[in-house]
């Protein structure tokens, strides 16, 4: 025989289960969340650093051989930044019409103003 008392006390626990669970998933989720932003914090802390050393670096301070090494990469890429800078702006170029001056960009064939047909690119590299 089932007492009706059974079943609300199992229903009642079974209850307090999914209400334990679920509270555990969100605290789960805070503390995940919590522990995201640390960890980005320390990203961007490290990244500073990083960044203080370079300074540091480039000023001549002394600094551990291979943090050095790390630092003299840096400066190479920060030359290959400044290498394809100049030949996207070398690229971009604007030309000027020698009819009547006004600017054109370099794959114009013709002044937007005079009508002038530019000389066209030898295809020369
Ligand atoms: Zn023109």
């Amino acid at each position: 025989m089932i007492k009706y008392d059974d079943i609300i006390s199992k229903a009642a626990g079974a209850a307090r289960k999914v209400m334990k669970k679920s509270n555990k998933v969100v605290e789960i989720t805070k503390l995940n969340l919590a522990l995201g932003e640390i960890k980005s914090d320390i990203d961007i802390m490290f990244k500073q650093m990083g960044k203080k050393v370079y300074k540091a670096y480039e000023n001549g301070t002394d600094i551990p051989e291979d943090i050095e090494s790390i630092c003299s990469e840096i400066k190479e890429k920060y030359k290959r930044i400044d290498d394809i800078q100049s030949k996207v702006a070398e690229l971009k170029r604007i030309k000027i019409c020698p009819e009547c001056q006004k600017e054109a960009s370099q794959e114009d064939t013709f002044c937007s103003k005079c009508g002038y047909e530019y000389e066209t690119d030898d295809d020369s590299e």
